[in-house]
């Protein structure tokens, strides 16, 4: 008798009281097809779906979980914070600690604002960059993916790569209206000439560059040096603010995020996943005099009931405190190319074109023999093949992002055990492709 899928039970019932059957567009399988797997538990660098099959985990709840699942010291402090009530809507002594921590690793961080999101840190960060400037132009980048808000879904990564059609430069979402997004350029990722030609012309007019200065919502894409310079002078030179978008890559890449690794101070960062341990908490920060603009002190208006709640700030607290222990980043990030080497390795074997890369916890591959550097190059990727393996991995007990345009998290739980048990089963994956 064929056993009663678990996953497929919940999700036909999921799909009569959730759209879709999900609270977040790429959990749904629908690039890769199939039925999304309902995770009932999970422990360091493994989940359980509700067959009770054990996979090892590669997306880390998109990034957050970098000290692995169910960390019992990060248990311990959130147990703690939670038996003195979950949120009082008033000040707490823990959320200066969160602050503290933050600016010191991070010194173009002189303030910070906690929020809940990855999407409210950057929306009211663009907020801030107008309000502070008085002018209303950003510039964003193709491929790119800096949460929901209406002026930052234009030509967007992630599920809006996965699922929008993404050629036009208008809303990459029903619902926002042209006549907000007019206020937004978009450019090619890595293009010089471009940045320097809309900053010739309006640069008067911008407000804010805002990036991911690792870029991992079109599979992982770095950027050139030349790139970053470029950004940071003209920004500098036009009154313009520097956002970058650490979201993603903050306290992953890096303890001090990406802008350490790249030597450039930005004006404002957005932060969260890693800095909430997998709670909801995101910030936004950067220099003093911007930060100042912010309400009660300026006119920039921006608030939350559950900012800074005192149970996501007890495990964001606990999270930076292991990840800030001598010799985390060089495990982690050794962990990660040695995996990568492998994943290479093993489509070498099998004559597949593939290539890889990675900086920290973070990574990408991709089905193209060359690392791609934007947009338009990764968007060329073998998206079939990428498919196909992504159902003999998942067979295998392996869990990638299901999507050929997101990057793929480790954690310090992928120990050489977990390492090798994904190499030998990418060895079997590429064999069948
Ligand atoms: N910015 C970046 C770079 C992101 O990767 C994400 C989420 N993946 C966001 C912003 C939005 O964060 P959230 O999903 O927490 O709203």
């Amino acid at each position: 008798m064929a056993m009663v899928d678990q996953n497929e039970i919940l999700f036909e019932r999921a799909q009569k009281t959730i759209p879709g059957g999900v609270n977040s567009p790429v959990r749904a399988f629908r690039q890769v097809g199939g039925t999304p797997r309902f995770v009932t538990k999970a422990k360091g660098p493994y989940f359980w779906d509700a067959n009770n099959k054990r996979y090892i985990d590669l997306i880390m709840s998109w990034g957050p979980m970098i000290v692995g699942h169910a960390n019992p010291e990060v248990i311990e402090a959130v147990q703690k914070a939670a038996e003195t009530s979950f949120s009082y809507g008033a000040p707490t002594e823990g959320e200066i600690e969160l602050a503290e921590r933050i600016c010191a690793v991070m010194p173009s961080v002189e303030q910070v604002r906690m929020v809940s999101s990855g999407t409210e840190a950057t929306m009211s960060a663009l907020r801030l960059a107008r309000g502070y400037t008085g002018r209303d132009l950003i510039i964003k980048f193709e491929g790119c993916y800096h949460g929901h808000a209406d002026s930052l879904l234009v030509k967007a990564g992630s599920g809006l790569l996965t699922f929008a059609d993404s050629t036009q430069n208008a809303p990459s979402s029903g619902g926002v209206p042209q006549d907000l997004v007019k206020h937004t350029l978009v450019l090619p990722y890595n293009d010089v000439a471009a940045i320097e030609e809309v900053f010739k012309k309006q640069g008067d007019q911008i407000a804010a560059v805002i990036l991911e200065p690792i870029a991992g919502n079109m599979n992982l894409i770095k950027p050139s040096k030349e790139f970053l310079s470029a950004i940071r002078n003209l920004t500098s030179k036009h009154g313009s603010v520097l956002i970058y978008d650490e979201v993603m890559t903050g306290f992953r890449v890096a303890l001090g995020g990406a802008q350490s690794l790249q030597g450039i101070t930005p004006d404002l960062t957005c932060l969260g996943k890693v800095m909430g341990g997998g709670m909801p908490m995101a910030a936004f920060g950067g220099k003093k005099e911007i930060m100042s603009k912010l309400a009660p002190l300026g006119s920039v208006y921006q608030a939350g009931t559950l900012s800074g709640n005192p149970v996501a700030v007890a495990a964001g607290l606990k999270s930076l405190e292991i990840i800030s222990r001598d010799g985390f980043y060089e495990c982690l990030g050794g962990q990660t190319q040695k995996l990568m080497t492998g994943l290479k390795q093993a489509a070498d074997k099998a004559n597949i074109p593939f290539s890889v890369d990675s900086e920290g916890g973070m990574f990408g591959f991709y089905f193209t023999s060359q690392i791609p550097t934007s947009y338009e190059a990764v968007t060329k990727s073998d998206v079939e093949a990428f498919k196909k393996f992504f159902h003999l991995m998942l067979d295998e007990g392996v869990y990638l992002a299901p999507s050929a345009y997101e990057a793929g998290f480790t954690s310090i739980a992928h120990d050489n055990e977990v390492v090798n048990a994904i190499i030998a089963a990418a060895e079997n994956s590429f064999k069948k492709l």
